[in-house]
């Protein structure tokens, strides 16, 4: 284990944790060993904060944000509408990139010829209704509980996975200009909900957006690499450091293949990419 000495006391790791307030990356490093060591005040307010979660279900049950129909414990979404959600349930083993049913598991044609800086993407869900409309109404028109259904998803996905735990996530950082023309971070919002269930630090500091490019999706394949080439900088130390990039959709991977590349240069150890739904990238 490093030796990494907490810089303030664990009273303000929850703080950080939970709403990311600091800008000063080696702290979320230290906050993370001291919660390991257990008994700090960050696992007294996440256990309140499930109870006060809890009371409120209990209050007003969840509703299916879909159809309106009851919801399940802590999600809301009932389960017919869960069992209709776009399973991604045949893909590269990378990169998450949609393949033909059966060659499971196996490397897509793109990571064959390039093998991605990030060691694997875990993407849950295909973007293709009803998912894409979930998506679309958080990113585009605010509906923060819509993201945080979303959240929920895919922390119950990664949950069942047998992954190597990183030691903080990234959310794909947007350019000032873009944060101000919609609002809000769609990847932090979703890292935030990760942080909380999965007592994982996030932080929004590590990484910053140099350009404000053009968006992916309105662009050729071929173009996107090109589009999003040293876009990203990083600004923090992440020498050694297992790290997750969080995102909504991944669509051709050249985000956050760029960013992995950015992170990985700067001295992470592991990279991982976590997305709510992939599109194909064929
Ligand atoms: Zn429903
Ligand atoms: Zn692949």
């Amino acid at each position: 284990m490093k030796t990494v000495q907490p810089l303030r006391p664990a009273a303000s790791h929850a703080e950080v944790l939970l709403y990311d307030s600091s800008s000063d990356s080696t702290r979320y490093i230290a906050r993370q060993y001291c919660c390991r060591s257990g008994g700090c005040q960050h696992t007294v307010i996440v256990k309140v904060n499930n109870c006060l979660i809890s009371i409120q279900h209990g209050l007003y049950p969840a509703r299916c944000i879909l159809c309106g129909a009851r919801g399940q414990t802590r999600l809301d979404l009932c389960p017919e509408c869960l069992a209709d959600l776009p399973l991604n349930a045949w893909s590269c083993c990378v990169c998450a990139n949609p393949l033909a049913t059966g060659h499971q598991p196996a490397l897509c044609g793109q990571c064959q010829q390039n093998t991605p800086y990030f060691s694997r993407c875990l993407a849950p869900f295909l973007y293709r209704a009803p998912l894409d409309q979930l998506i679309l109404g958080f990113k585009f028109q605010q509906k923060l509980a819509w993201g945080r259904l979303l959240g929920n998803l895919l922390s119950e996905y990664i949950e069942q996975q047998p992954i190597n735990r990183p030691d903080v996530l990234i959310p794909v950082p947007l350019h000032p200009d873009r944060l101000s023309e919609r609002g809000f971070n769609q990847a932090l919002e979703l890292a935030r909900i990760l942080s909380q269930t999965q007592r994982i630090p996030v932080t929004r500091q590590l990484c910053r957006r140099l350009r404000n490019t053009p968006a992916q999706s309105t662009l050729r394949r071929k173009d996107r690499r090109h589009n999003i080439r040293n876009a990203f900088a990083v600004a923090g130390n992440v020498q050694g450091l297992k790290l997750a990039i969080v995102d909504d959709v991944i669509t051709s991977g050249s985000t956050v293949n760029e960013l992995a590349r950015c992170l990985k240069q700067a001295g992470a150890s592991q990279v991982q990419v976590w997305g709510i739904a992939r599109a194909s990238s064929h």
